[in-house]
């Protein structure tokens, strides 16, 4: 049932006849034990209507994956992706939005300021556009919201569950980060990793799986934290660990430095010290931590990888932020 807030937002909205209360059911119900029969929780459970409206390869599979779950799935500004009969494609932004309970927008929602990211589209779609046909009690999800995306929200009232700000996708993106890290190593190196001395700058979500990829594949894995903590735990799980910031004279024979600290610590007078031989990887968000100027004046080979999930893994990408939809909606019910 829809909690006490909810009705309240609904009856001002005006919209209360139209939306009755609805239940979810997610992928693997339950099984509700009826005399000798089982019947799913499914059969007893109405599904949900989700609009998809934008986004990348990602939206595209979370689409198909949320109606392979036995949702009713409407998508807008995703044409250019292959689509099964089971996601229904509309050409109106007004056919996906009014019907859904949920509405899904990309990550990152925004693509040109003020405007929706729709790289499989043609449609050119404002923010305005969409949140003007936005009811209070529909739920809507987006990934990395910021600046216009949210003042749009904001005017119109429209409360946004910034999906990319979920710890739990934090963690799964690392996974496709680390193997995208480590594919991109592989292809731009000329030894095996087994047996390669690399450093990985940073032990968070990304540095942490990582590093135990790498100590998977035989290299000799070193990492850097700033804390003591960190640098035990580094030492506890048996790689050598090192001071962020006490690097110096300590770079000279990595065969890999891989960054994933979101701060300008790779100086020019670290880089002066690295092997030429060395491939620099750099995986962290802007500014970035390698200084990309002075590796190039130094005839380094350094990498800015960025968007790796989507790039090198967008179904696992699609089914986590399918899992993460889910999760945000459990929370949702629960607490209405
Ligand atoms: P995280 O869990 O927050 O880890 C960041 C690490 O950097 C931590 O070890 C943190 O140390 C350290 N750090 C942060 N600021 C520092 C500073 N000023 N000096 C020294 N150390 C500092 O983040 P994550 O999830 O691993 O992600 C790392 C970066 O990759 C982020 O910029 C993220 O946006 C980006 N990212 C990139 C991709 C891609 O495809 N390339 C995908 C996902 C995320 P403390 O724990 O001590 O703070």
């Amino acid at each position: 049932m829809l909690g006490p807030s909810r009705r309240i937002l609904n009856e001002r909205a005006g919209n209360g006849a139209r939306n009755p209360p609805f239940v979810f059911h997610y992928s693997q119900p339950p099984r509700i034990e009826w005399g000798e029969t089982i019947l799913e929780e499914s059969d007893v459970k109405k599904t949900i209507t989700f609009a998809v409206i934008g986004g990348d390869l990602r939206q595209a599979k979370m689409a198909e994956m949320l109606a392979r779950d036995g949702h009713r799935v409407l998508a807008f500004a995703l044409e250019k992706a292959e689509m099964p009969p089971c996601v229904k494609q509309v050409s109106d932004l007004k056919d996906a939005v009014c019907p859904a309970q949920c509405i899904i927008l990309p990550l990152p929602v925004t693509g040109k300021a003020g405007y929706l990211n729709t790289p499989l589209s043609g449609e050119v779609c404002p923010l305005d556009e969409i949140f003007r046909l936005i009811r209070h009690e529909q739920i809507v999800c987006a990934g990395r919201v910021q600046g216009d995306a949210r003042e749009v929200a904001d005017r119109y009232g429209i409360e946004i569950t910034d999906y990319f700000a979920r710890e739990e996708l934090a963690i799964l993106n690392a996974v496709c980060t680390a193997e995208g890290a480590i594919a991109i190593a592989m292809d731009n190196t000329a030894i095996t990793l087994c047996n390669a001395k690399v450093l990985v700058l940073g032990f968070g979500r990304i540095g942490k799986i990582l590093a135990h990829r790498l100590r998977g594949l035989g290299a000799d894995v070193h990492v850097s934290a700033r804390s003591h903590a960190d640098r035990a735990w580094i030492k506890a799980y048996g790689y050598k660990p090192m001071n962020t910031y006490d690097l110096g004279g300590k770079l000279k024979d990595f065969d890999v430095i891989i960054n994933t600290i979101p701060a300008p610590v790779v100086t020019e007078e670290l880089l002066m010290e690295v092997d030429k031989n060395c491939l620099l990887l750099d995986l962290a968000s802007k500014p970035g931590g390698i200084d990309f100027s002075a590796a190039a004046r130094l005839g380094l080979r350094a990498i800015w990888a960025l968007s790796l999930p989507g790039e090198v893994a967008p179904v696992t990408s699609g089914d986590i932020i399918r899992e993460t939809i889910y999760n945000i909606l459990h929370e949702k019910e629960e607490s209405s």
